[in-house]
This record gives structure tokens, sequence and C-alpha cells, in this order.
């Protein structure tokens, strides 16, 4: 087996060979340990038949373990001079294709039907850039791409919202935005000396399963995730200060969003933080003829 690139020793050189510097604008902190990477892996189920997406492969530390493990390895990497060190490093992998692209910008779909035609297990597996975390994980989820799931290495204070329970300080609109389609758990925390450059927070990886169908079935799912986003505006407001200052002309409408909280069985004086996906499904289906 080729000798593994994520160890200090081995990092270091390569760092030095091509005089690399790290671009905290990019959120790069590159792992040296092993173990961790092996781990991620393995919470990611992959197999000899997984196609693996992979963001921001840095010099390949992670790159280089999930080659070994599936079938093929496509990774967006934003970061014109990472390309020649990891056609440098990664070079022992014939399965594993780099694209050079904002993985933001990129038809992700588009790269699917391209490079995993004959593949029907995806997954996506990455060291996230803290800097762009949700906005990553929600472009994956949006656009409704026919993954598995995605494990992901995160700022462990988002993993924690992520993986919120209603009834927690940390539950909130995005919470609600993931869980609706996906089974969210933190499956490790990590400390900061397993990275180069030391990040600033603490780290955690979560795993993602995609759901069959959203938590909740709702008329409108934009409409739903905006009700969600209203009720937590402002934490310590009820539900019905907080929607009748948030939705469009909600100051006059206050007897009708009485009116559907009363129908969704959900007394106005609850906070957001403590109602459920269901719940919530169930208000903004109450509310929709309201305000459409
Ligand atoms: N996977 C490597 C590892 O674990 O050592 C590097 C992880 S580092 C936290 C994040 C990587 O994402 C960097 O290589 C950075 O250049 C890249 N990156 C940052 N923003 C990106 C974007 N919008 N699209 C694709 N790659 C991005």
């Amino acid at each position: 087996m080729n000798k593994d690139i994520a160890t200090p020793i081995r990092t270091r050189a390569i760092l030095e060979r091509y005089g690399f510097s790290f671009k905290k604008s990019l959120g790069q902190n590159f792992l040296i340990d092993t173990n961790i990477l092996q781990r991620i892996v393995d919470f990611a189920e992959i197999g000899e038949n997984t196609g693996t997406i992979e963001i921001g492969p840095g010099i390949g530390a992670l790159t280089e373990q999930l080659a070994r493990s599936s079938k093929k390895v496509v990774a967006f990497e934003i970061d014109q001079r990472l390309l020649p060190i990891l056609s440098d490093t990664l070079s022992p992998y014939e399965n594993v294709k780099i694209i050079h692209k904002d993985v933001l910008e990129a038809d992700v779909q588009g790269v699917i039907d391209q490079e995993f035609a004959d593949m029907d297990d995806l997954m996506v597996v990455a060291n996230l850039p803290y800097y762009v975390t949700t906005p990553i994980i929600m472009k994956l989820l949006e656009e409704h791409l026919p993954i598995r799931g995605i494990v992901v290495m995160l700022q462990k204070e988002v993993a924690n919202r992520i993986s919120a329970s209603p009834g927690t300080k940390e539950y909130g609109s995005l919470s609600i935005a993931i869980q609706y389609y996906t089974h969210a758990e933190t499956v490790m925390i990590v400390p900061k000396t397993v990275f180069v450059p030391q990040p600033n927070v603490d780290s955690a990886v979560i795993r993602l399963t995609r759901r069959e169908k959203p938590a909740v079935s709702v008329k409108d799912e934009n409409f739903f995730f905006h009700v969600t986003r209203s009720s937590f505006a402002q934490r310590r407001k009820t539900i019905l200060n907080n929607l009748t200052s948030q939705l469009p002309d909600g100051k006059q409408k206050k007897e009708e969003i009485l009116a559907a909280l009363a129908a969704a069985d959900i007394e106005p004086t609850r906070r957001g933080e403590t109602l459920s996906l269901a719940e919530f499904g169930r208000l903004s289906d109450e509310l929709y003829s309201y305000f459409h």
C-alpha cells in the first residue's frame, strides 16, 4: 500500500516541496490523522460499489482513503494551487477525478450523470471548508441529488445545531431544514490537534442519511421553511409574536394566525424551539390558505 498522505511528517514534506501557504479565507485546515480519516470512511459505509463525491480535497488526505474504499471518487477543489499537488499525491489512484470548481457553482447533478452513470450507491464525504458549511449542505439537499447521504466534518457548534432535538437551545431553523430531508446524527467529536493549521473552533463529524420522503409532508415546502425561519426570528419571543412580526401583513392577520395555531393544536404562548417538525408541518399547512 502507498504511504499515507495524512501523517504530520508527509504532510509537512508535501507542503514544503510545493511552498504551499494556507489560505484562511478558503477554510484550509488539513487533516493529519489517518485514524480519524479511516473512521470518517467507516461512518460513510463506503464499499467497492460506492461512488463518492468529495468537496475540498486539499492535498488529498481524505481523498486517498476514499479512493482505497470506493469504486470512484470525484472531488471539487476551488484552489488552483492545489491541482499540481493533487495530481502528484494521488497519482497512485486511477479511480480519482479532481474538478477545479467552486462546489457552490458546480452542476453536481450533471457531474453525477456523467461520472457515476453506472453506480447506484453515492455518498458525499468531506472535511468541509468551515466558512461555507451550511450553504454547501443545503445546496446538496435542496437539489434532491440521488445520494444515500452525507458524512462531513464541520464546526462542533454547527453539528450540534444540525442534529439538535426540540426543546434544546441548539434547535432552530437549521435543525429543521436538515432534518426535513435527512436523519441527522453527530457521530464523532474531533480535537483541534488533528489539523494543520489548527482551527480556532472544535470540530465534529455528522452523518446525514437521506430520507426516502421528507420527514413531514406539507402543502408548500418554501412556505414551510419560511414559517420555521419566522418562528425563530427572535428566540425569546412567543411563536405568536414572531409570526405576527415576520409573516407578510402578520400584524393585521393576527386573528388568522391565532386560528391557524388553534387548528394545529399549538398554544400561541409557546416558543418556536419547543415545536417538533410535525407541529411545524401542521402549522404551515393551517397558515397556508391565509397567506396565499
Ligand atoms: N480534505 C482536506 C483534508 O481533510 O485535509 C482539506 C480540507 S480543508 C478543511 C477544505 C478544502 O476545501 C480546502 O482544500 C479548500 O481549498 C477547499 N474549498 C474551500 N472552499 C471551496 C469551495 N467553495 N468549493 C470547493 N472547494 C473548496
